[in-house]
């Protein structure tokens, strides 16, 4: 299979701002931002998405959302408040096929989401 964008990154193929990086996950800069702060968080194991995850990626599912925690304080979000966001498929919007979950702050965030 053919690497994606985030697997690149990750092994320094392809440019992009890290902020945080460890041995299961890594923290970079969103190149095409929607709100002042927008930080993806992203597991070096190339899982497609959320719902190809298994049990056996329990761990690391928990490691990359406490890691966003950390990430989004170290952002200086905390006491703002930000969203977190998986998408997963089509009608989410899916465009990378390698689980990430987005970090967004700096603004206030509508709901519905769009
Ligand atoms: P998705 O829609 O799959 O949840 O989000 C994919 C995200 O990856 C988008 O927000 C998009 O801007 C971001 N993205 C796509 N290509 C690149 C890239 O080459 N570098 C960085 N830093 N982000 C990217």
């Amino acid at each position: 299979m053919a690497k994606t964008i985030f697997e690149k990154i990750i092994a320094r193929e392809s440019p992009a701002r890290f902020v945080y990086e460890d041995e299961l996950v890594a923290a970079f800069h969103d190149i095409n931002p929607q709100a002042p702060v927008h930080v993806l968080v992203v597991p070096k194991k190339p899982i497609p998405r959320i719902a190809e995850a298994t049990q056996e990626d329990k761990e690391l599912l928990g490691h990359l959302l406490l890691k966003a925690a950390e990430v989004a304080e170290k952002l200086g979000l905390k006491h703002t408040g930000y969203r977190l966001v998986i998408n997963n498929g089509p009608d989410a919007g899916e465009a990378v096929p390698h689980l990430h979950c987005h970090i967004l702050g700096g603004r206030r965030m509508h709901w519905p989401p769009g």
